[in-house]
C-alpha cells in the first residue's frame, strides 16, 4: 500500500469534527477506547474494512468489533434480546463486546462479519470514541490499532510507531485507562468468547455461568473458518471447466471478477459478496490465482478454508 501522510487530530470539537469527516470519505481514524487505541473505519465500506486488514497486515479475515454509540444504535445492526440484551443495559458503555444475530437490513460490510450471520458490537465509555462515534453517526469497525501481531496500542504514540504512513489520522486523546482489550460474549448458551477488560464474575453476576469458550470457538482464525460456501471450490484456476463459474482477477473472461485492475484491496472488499453471489448460482467455482503479497495473503487464506473438505 502507497505510504499516506498520517495526520494527528485533537479530541476538541475541530478535531472530533474532522476525524468523523474522515470515516464518511472512507478513511482510516485511529481513536482511543478505555481499552486500546482502535484502527477504525466505516463498517458499511467494504473497501474501507479492507484497508484495515490491510493497514494491519492482518493475515486472515477474522470478523472486527463495531462501535457505536449506545444500544439505540446497535439495534439497528444486530437483534439484541435475552441475556445478550440484560448485559448490553448493565455494561455499556464499557469494555463489553456482545455478539449477536444481524438484524434484518444492517447495510454491514460482509468483510466486516467474515460472511458470517452474527457481528461483534460494542459501546466505548471513553469521551472521545463516544464523540466521534456521535458525530459520524454511522457503525465503525475498529480492531486494535497495532501491525497484526504486535502488541496492542494504550497511546497515540503506539499507533504511530506501528501504523504511520498506513492510517489518515489519529485522534490523540492520551493513554487509554484499561489498556486490556474488551471481554468478548456471545452465542446459545451464551458463552466468554475472549477475556478481557471486564471480569467473568461481573458478566455471572448479571447473567449467571457462562460457556467458557474452549468448547465453542477458540481462535479468530477458526471462527473464520465457519463461513464456507456450499459449492466445491477449485482454486488456482485460469478458466472454468464445463458446469464451472469462474472468479475472476485481474483482466480476464470470467463470471464475477475481485478486481479488474488486480487491486488486492478491491479483491478483499468484493471477495465476501462474490462468493455469497456464486455460490447461489448451485455450481461449482473455480477461482483465479491470487498473488500470495499484501492483503492477496488474507484473501488466499480465505479461499484456502472455502475450498478445504468439509467433514
Ligand atoms: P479484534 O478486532 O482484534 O479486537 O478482535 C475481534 C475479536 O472479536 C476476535 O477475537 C473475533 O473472533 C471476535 N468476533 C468478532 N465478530 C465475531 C462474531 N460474529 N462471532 C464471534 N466472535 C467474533
Ligand atoms: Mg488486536
Amino acid at each position: 500500500m502507497t505510504e499516506i501522510e498520517t495526520r494527528v487530530l485533537r479530541p476538541d470539537a475541530a478535531g472530533i469534527a474532522e476525524a468523523a469527516r474522515l470515516l464518511g470519505a472512507g478513511a482510516l481514524v485511529s481513536f482511543p477506547t478505555e481499552t486500546v487505541y482502535g484502527l477504525g473505519g466505516d463498517a458499511r465500506d467494504s473497501v474501507a474494512v479492507a484497508r484495515i486488514f490491510d493497514a494491519k497486515g492482518r493475515p486472515h479475515f477474522n470478523p472486527l468489533i463495531v462501535h457505536v454509540p449506545d444500544l439505540d444504535a446497535a439495534r439497528r445492526f444486530a437483534d439484541i434480546s435475552g441475556p445478550v440484551e440484560a448485559l448490553a443495559k448493565h455494561f455499556w458503555p464499557g469494555p463489553l463486546t456482545l455478539v449477536a444475530p444481524l438484524a434484518e437490513g444492517h447495510g454491514l460490510s460482509p468483510l466486516v462479519t467474515a460472511g458470517l450471520d452474527t457481528v461483534a458490537l460494542r459501546v466505548p465509555a471513553h469521551p472521545a470514541a463516544q464523540d466521534v462515534l456521535r458525530v459520524f453517526d454511522g457503525p465503525v469497525a475498529a480492531p486494535s490499532a497495532n501491525p497484526s501481531g504486535r502488541i496492542s496500542p494504550t497511546t497515540a504514540a503506539h499507533v504511530l510507531a506501528g501504523l504511520a504512513g498506513k492510517v489518515d489520522a489519529v485522534l490523540d486523546a492520551g493513554p487509554c485507562p484499561v489498556g486490556l482489550e474488551s471481554t468478548i460474549v456471545g452465542g446459545t448458551p451464551l458463552a466468554l468468547l475472549r477475556p478481557g477488560g471486564l471480569a467473568q464474575e461481573d458478566i455471572e453476576r448479571v447473567v449467571g455461568p457462562l460457556k467458557t469458550a474452549g468448547d465453542t470457538i477458540t481462535a479468530p482464525g477458526q471462527l473464520a473458518s465457519h463461513y464456507a460456501p456450499n459449492a466445491a471450490i477449485r482454486l488456482n484456476a485460469n478458466a472454468a471447466h464445463p458446469g464451472e463459474v469462474l472468479l475472476g482477477f485481474g483482466p480476464m473472461q470470467s463470471d464475477l471478477n475481485l478486481s479488474v485492475t488486480g487491486d488486492l484491496i478491491e479483491a478483499a472488499a468484493h471477495l465476501f459478496d462474490h462468493l455469497h453471489t456464486l455460490d447461489a448460482m448451485d455450481r461449482p467455482i473455480a477461482v483465479a490465482p491470487i498473488p500470495n503479497c499484501g492483503l492477496g495473503r488474507a484473501i488466499n487464506d480465505r479461499l484456502r478454508r472455502a475450498a478445504a473438505p468439509r467433514t
